[in-house]
């Protein structure tokens, strides 16, 4: 086997283009969307699901499509070493989902409600709101033939956005229609492209033929023109997709959940069909979709299981993390205890898990034998930890079995001077717990 070479240029130790650092200042800020996602999702029924970063090619191939951005040009695939097997990392998560489902026979006692959460891989153009590594909370309703469960899905993450206090968000949804509604509609769309022909880009053109509907999603600025006048697919539309589609409209409405029809959502995955839906925010000049989603009936048969209607989809957590407020910064912690001497090291040891063992979270200055750096210094690093309380343990109060208790902030995080009070040692769990109740 070729052997490693060590870095010899400095760029090889920094991080890959496109592929961002959480920072612990940054944290705060994820763990609140992942808890707050995972809770709205257990509300609703769903269950967590996780599968494999690494997937083999066809399965992506086949699922998302040939004649995809994805596929095209995005995937970061590369062949074993070991065994010379075609394998990519995921780009997306409904596929890898669904192998898992096909393969543990997960709806065999009926329908399931799962979501996920992780990173995917992308060879793009980085740049803000767009990673080649990004993360995804991803949903998705296997078995179900809705339109009961596509509303519920909408209805589920208008309440996410609710708890995340995030007010700008518009859903807008579409039907793709069933397969042979959209090959009459591909007729009625090639021919608007062709009598277009020269305001079209060498992609468009490529595609024109192949894929015309992925042309609905360009991004460049004289095929968008034609796309103003192209058909609507709403036209084609037969009996049970209308009624799904008209369903799926009154489920919102009784839900008091606002939407706009936009046929011009084709999403970026072939699977699709019916439902297809998108949250927009416009926060940052041009229109951003932080969530994207629709129904994909055909795609277990397609890949070798039981036919099984299903929908789901993902949401860029980076793009959510963009529109959070900034003062989700706090570290959660209770108390940072500051020591001098070695027996206040050792009571504040002692203290410490006495006080982990109530349930707080306690930071204790730590850099070796008998604690290290002046008071001062010390006290520094107490308000930098974004700690409610300085707890100061020296040679007094080691004597006195009695600790001095210094607030630093409020209940929000905000930074205040209190007084300083001195408190039994055995007293201070009960004294941070009351402070610490935001209700007390
Ligand atoms: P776009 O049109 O912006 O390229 P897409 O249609 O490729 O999006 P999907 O494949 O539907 O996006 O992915 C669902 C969501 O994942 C998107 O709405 C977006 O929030 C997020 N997302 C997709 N690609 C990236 C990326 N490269 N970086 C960060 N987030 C992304
Ligand atoms: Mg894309």
């Amino acid at each position: 086997m070729e052997k490693i070479q060590a870095a010899k240029s400095p760029t090889a130790l920094q991080a890959v283009k496109g592929m961002n650092d959480v920072l612990p200042t940054e944290s705060a800020k994820w763990e609140h969307f992942e808890l707050t996602a995972t809770r709205v999702a257990r509300q609703y029924g769903y269950r967590n699901m996780r599968a494999p970063i690494v997937e083999h090619t066809p399965l992506f191939v086949r699922s998302i499509g040939e004649v995809t951005d994805i596929v095209e040009k995005e995937m970061y695939s590369f062949e074993d070493k070991l065994n010379g097997e075609k394998l990519t990392l995921r780009p997306e998560l409904t596929a890898g989902l669904v192998r898992a489902a096909i393969e543990s026979n997960l709806v065999y006692n009926g329908p399931v409600r799962v979501y996920s959460m992780g990173q995917m891989f992308r060879h793009e153009r980085p740049q803000k709101g767009r990673y080649r590594q990004f993360s995804q909370f991803d949903v998705e309703c296997f078995g179900f033939e809705g339109p009961d469960v596509d509303a519920e899905i909408m209805i589920m993450t208008a309440r996410l956005w609710r708890e995340l206090g995030i007010p700008d968000v518009r859903l807008e949804i579409n039907t793709l229609g069933n397969v042979d509604e959209r090959a009459v509609y591909r007729t009625k769309l090639i021919a608007h492209y062709e009598a277009n022909l020269e305001a079209l880009d060498d992609e468009a053109k490529r595609r024109l033929h192949t894929n015309p509907m992925r042309v609905l999603d360009s991004k460049v600025a004289s095929v968008i023109e034609v796309n103003r006048t192209a058909p609507n697919l709403l036209d084609s539309l037969e009996g049970d997709s209308r009624a799904h589609f008209d369903g799926l409209q009154q489920f919102l409405s009784d839900a008091n959940v606002p939407f706009v029809v936009n046929s011009r959502i084709v999403r970026g995955m072939d699977y699709y069909n019916r439902t297809a839906f998108e949250f927009v925010t416009e926060r940052f000049g041009a229109p951003l979709t932080v969530c994207g989603g629709g129904r994909y009936d055909g795609l277990f048969e397609q890949l070798g299981g039981k036919p099984t209607p299903a929908i789901g989809f993902g949401m860029g957590i980076e793009r959510v993390l963009m529109m959070l407020p900034n003062d989700l910064t706090a570290s959660g912690l209770d108390a940072y205890i500051v020591h001098s001497g070695e027996g206040a090291q050792k009571a504040a040891g002692k203290l410490s898990e006495s006080l982990r063992d109530a349930g707080l979270a306690i930071a204790q200055h730590g850099g070796g034998l008998g604690g290290s750096g002046s008071f001062k210094s010390q006290m520094k690093k107490a308000d930098a930890s974004g700690a409610r309380y300085a707890l100061i343990i020296g040679d007094n109060e080691v004597a006195a079995g009695t600790v001095a208790v210094k607030p630093l902030r409020n209940a929000n995080g905000k930074p205040i001077q209190g007084e300083q009070a001195i408190i039994t040692s055995s007293a201070v769990a009960a004294h941070l717990r009351i402070a610490s109740d935001p209700r007390g």
